[in-house]
C-alpha cells in the first residue's frame, strides 16, 4: 500500500499538490475553528436609498483565526461547500444571527430583519425547514425577522425542488430573497414561481455604471430590466455594491429605492451597528 501511494504521489505536479495540501489543511483547521467558536458575523445594512435609514441588513461570515486574522468568506466558504462544512457552518451562522436579535431585543435596541445565506447545499439538505425550525425554537425569535438569501444559481440547481423547498419556509414566515440575480440564467417563468419577495442585483451589473462606462453601459441596461421586472412581479429589488453616488442617483432615477454598498456602509460589527439601529439611522 506504501508503494501505490508513493506511486500516485507521483502524478501530482507540485502545484497541484500544494494546493491539495493546502485545502487539506484549512478544511482541517477550519472544522477546528468552527468547533472553537471563531466563526464571527458581521452586518452590513441595506439602505433606504434617499434618507440612508437601515431597512434590514444581511449577516456575513469571517473566520476569527488565532495566527491568521480575520479571513474572508471567499477563503474559506468556498472549501466549506466542496467538503460538506457548510452543513455545519450554516446552523452556526444562523444561531448567532438569532441570537444577536435576541440580545438586542433583551436590550431593547430596535431591531431590523437579518438576512442569512444559504448555500445550494444546505438548500437542498433533507429536513432543512425542521432544522431550520429547531434553531428558531430555541431562541423564540419571530420568523418575520429573518430573511434568507438564496442565489439565483442556488435555486436553479433544482428548480422543482427549489419551489417546493421554498413555499415551506415561506410558509413559515421567513421573508426569501433571490441573491446574485442576473448571473444565473433563471429563467422568467421560473422566477414566477418562487417564492420570493426580493431580488438582489447582482454587483457585477452595478460597476458598470458611474465610472466612464455611465448610464448607456449594456450594465445600465440590465439594472434598468431587472428593476422593471420587479415592478412587474411585485417583487422588491435590492441593488448590491453600490459604492458611487453615480450609481446612486441611476438607481433613484429608474426607480429602485434599496441598496447595500460601501457609499452607505460596511459590513459591521454588531457592537458598530448597535448604535446606528438605536439612533433609527
Ligand atoms: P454575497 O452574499 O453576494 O455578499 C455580498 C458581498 O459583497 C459581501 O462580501 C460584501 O462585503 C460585499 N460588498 C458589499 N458592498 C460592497 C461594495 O460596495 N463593493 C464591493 N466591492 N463589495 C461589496 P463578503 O462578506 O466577502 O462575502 C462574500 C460571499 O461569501 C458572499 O457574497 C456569500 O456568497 C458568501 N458568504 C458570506 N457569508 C456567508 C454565510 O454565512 N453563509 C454562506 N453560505 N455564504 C456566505
Ligand atoms: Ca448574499
Ligand atoms: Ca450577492
Ligand atoms: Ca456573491
Amino acid at each position: 500500500a506504501k508503494g501505490d501511494g508513493r506511486r500516485l504521489y507521483r502524478f501530482f505536479t507540485p502545484v497541484l499538490n500544494r494546493r491539495l495540501l493546502e485545502q487539506f489543511h484549512l478544511e482541517q483547521a477550519l472544522r477546528i475553528g468552527l468547533e472553537r467558536g471563531e466563526l464571527v458575523l458581521q452586518y452590513q445594512p441595506r439602505v433606504d436609498i434617499t434618507t440612508g435609514k437601515i431597512l434590514s441588513m444581511e449577516a456575513l461570515a469571517r473566520w476569527r483565526h488565532p495566527e491568521r486574522g480575520l479571513i474572508p468568506p471567499s477563503q474559506f466558504i468556498p472549501i466549506a461547500e466542496s467538503t460538506g462544512l457548510i452543513l455545519d457552518l450554516g446552523p452556526i451562522v444562523l444561531r448567532e444571527a438569532c441570537q444577536q436579535i435576541q440580545r438586542w431585543k433583551a436590550e431593547g435596541v430596535p431591531i431590523v430583519p437579518i438576512a442569512v445565506n444559504l448555500s445550494a447545499n444546505e438548500l437542498y439538505q433533507e429536513d432543512l425547514t425542521h432544522r431550520i425550525q429547531d434553531i428558531m425554537a430555541a431562541s423564540q425569535i419571530d420568523p418575520a425577522h429573518l430573511e434568507f438569501e438564496i442565489t439565483e444559481s442556488a435555486a436553479m440547481r433544482s428548480i422543482e425542488q427549489a419551489v417546493t423547498i421554498l413555499s415551506q419556509l415561506r410558509a413559515c414566515g421567513f421573508t426569501l430573497s433571490i441573491d446574485d440575480f442576473g448571473t444565473g440564467y433563471a429563467s422568467l417563468s421560473y422566477l414566477n414561481r418562487l417564492p420570493m419577495q426580493a431580488i438582489k442585483i447582482d454587483r457585477s451589473f452595478l460597476t458598470e455604471i458611474g465610472g466612464e462606462l455611465n448610464g448607456h453601459s449594456q450594465g445600465a441596461a440590465i439594472v434598468k430590466a431587472i428593476i422593471g421586472l420587479g415592478s412587474n412581479l411585485g417583487i422588491h429589488i435590492i441593488a448590491e455594491g453600490v459604492e458611487t453616488q453615480v450609481q446612486r442617483r441611476f438607481l433613484i432615477d429608474h426607480g429602485c429605492n434599496v441598496a447595500q454598498g460601501y457609499l452607505f456602509a460596511w459590513p459591521l460589527t454588531a457592537e458598530e451597528i448597535e448604535p446606528l439601529l438605536r439612533a433609527g439611522r
